[in-house]
C-alpha cells in the first residue's frame, strides 16, 4: 500500500477549516468528506488592540454563530453547523484522536484520505498542521500512527513515500527540490488522475527519516 502525504499551504479565505476526505472508509458511520472548524484564541496584539470576538462556538452541537457588533447594533447573528467544531479550549491531542486517528487508520487500510487545511494568514493551519514539539499536530502525530501500525504488523508489505509541496498564489512549488524557482504542472492522467508533473517523493522506513525529509 502507499501512504501519501502532503502538507499544504494555501493562503486563502477567512477561517481556518479542516477537511479530511476518505473516498471510502471501513466505518459504514462515517463520512467520506468532514469539515471542521477550528479557532483560535485571539493573540495578544488583538486584545491589546481591543478587537472582541465575534463568533460563538457550540462545540457539543457542531453550530457556529458569528455577530457583528462594531455597529452597536444586533444584526441578527449567521449560524453554521459543520461536522465538528473546536474553539480555543482545543487541544492538538483531542482534535488528533477524534478526527484524524480514523483517517490515518482507513489510510493504512489502503484506502486514500486527505487532510486540507483551509484559511486566511494567522488563523492557525501551521499550528494545526505541524505546531510545536511540546504541542505537535496533525504531521507528526500521523507520522508516528503510521510507523507504529507498520513496526506491529505482520504479513503485510508497506511503501510509505513522502512528498511535500506548496500551492501558493496558484503556483504549485516542490518544497523538497533543491531548486525552489522551479513551478510544476498539475497535470492528469486517466490510470492515476489528478497528479503534479516532476514532483519529487523519497521512501522513507521510519519517523526519524520522515522527519528527516520535512
Ligand atoms: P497560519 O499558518 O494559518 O498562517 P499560524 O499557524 O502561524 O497561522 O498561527 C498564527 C499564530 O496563532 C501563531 O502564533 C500560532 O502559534 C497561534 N495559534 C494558532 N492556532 C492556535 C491555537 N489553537 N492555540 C494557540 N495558539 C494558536
Ligand atoms: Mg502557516
Amino acid at each position: 500500500m502507499k501512504a501519501k502525504l502532503m502538507a499544504n499551504s494555501s493562503e486563502f479565505g477567512s477561517q481556518l477549516s479542516i477537511g479530511s476526505n476518505a473516498s471510502r472508509t471501513s466505518n459504514s458511520k462515517s463520512e467520506s468528506v468532514k469539515v471542521i472548524v477550528r479557532c483560535r484564541p485571539m493573540s495578544d496584539k488583538e486584545v491589546k488592540g481591543g478587537h472582541k470576538q465575534i463568533i460563538d462556538m457550540y462545540c457539543d452541537r457542531g453550530v457556529i454563530q458569528i455577530h457583528k457588533s462594531s455597529t452597536g447594533e444586533d444584526e441578527s447573528p449567521k449560524i453554521f453547523t459543520f461536522d465538528a467544531v473546536y474553539d480555543w479550549n482545543s487541544n492538538q491531542t483531542d482534535l488528533y484522536e477524534e478526527i484524524f486517528r480514523p483517517l490515518v487508520d482507513s489510510v493504512l487500510e489502503g484506502f486514500n484520505g486527505t487532510v486540507f487545511a483551509y484559511g486566511q494568514t494567522g488563523t492557525g493551519k501551521t499550528f494545526t498542521m505541524e505546531g510545536s514539539a511540546d504541542k505537535p499536530g496533525i504531521i507528526p502525530n500521523s507520522f508516528e500512527q503510521i510507523f507504529n501500525c507498520i513496526a506491529r504488523s505482520h504479513n503485510q508489505q508497506y511503501l510509505v513515500r513522502s512528498s511535500y509541496l506548496e500551492i501558493y498564489q496558484e503556483e504549485v512549488r516542490d518544497l523538497l527540490s533543491k531548486d525552489q524557482s522551479l513551478r510544476l504542472e498539475l497535470k492528469e492522467r486517466p490510470d492515476i488522475g489528478v497528479y503534479v508533473k516532476d514532483l519529487s517523493s523519497f521512501v522513507c522506513k521510519s519517523i526519524k527519516e520522515i522527519e528527516h525529509v520535512m
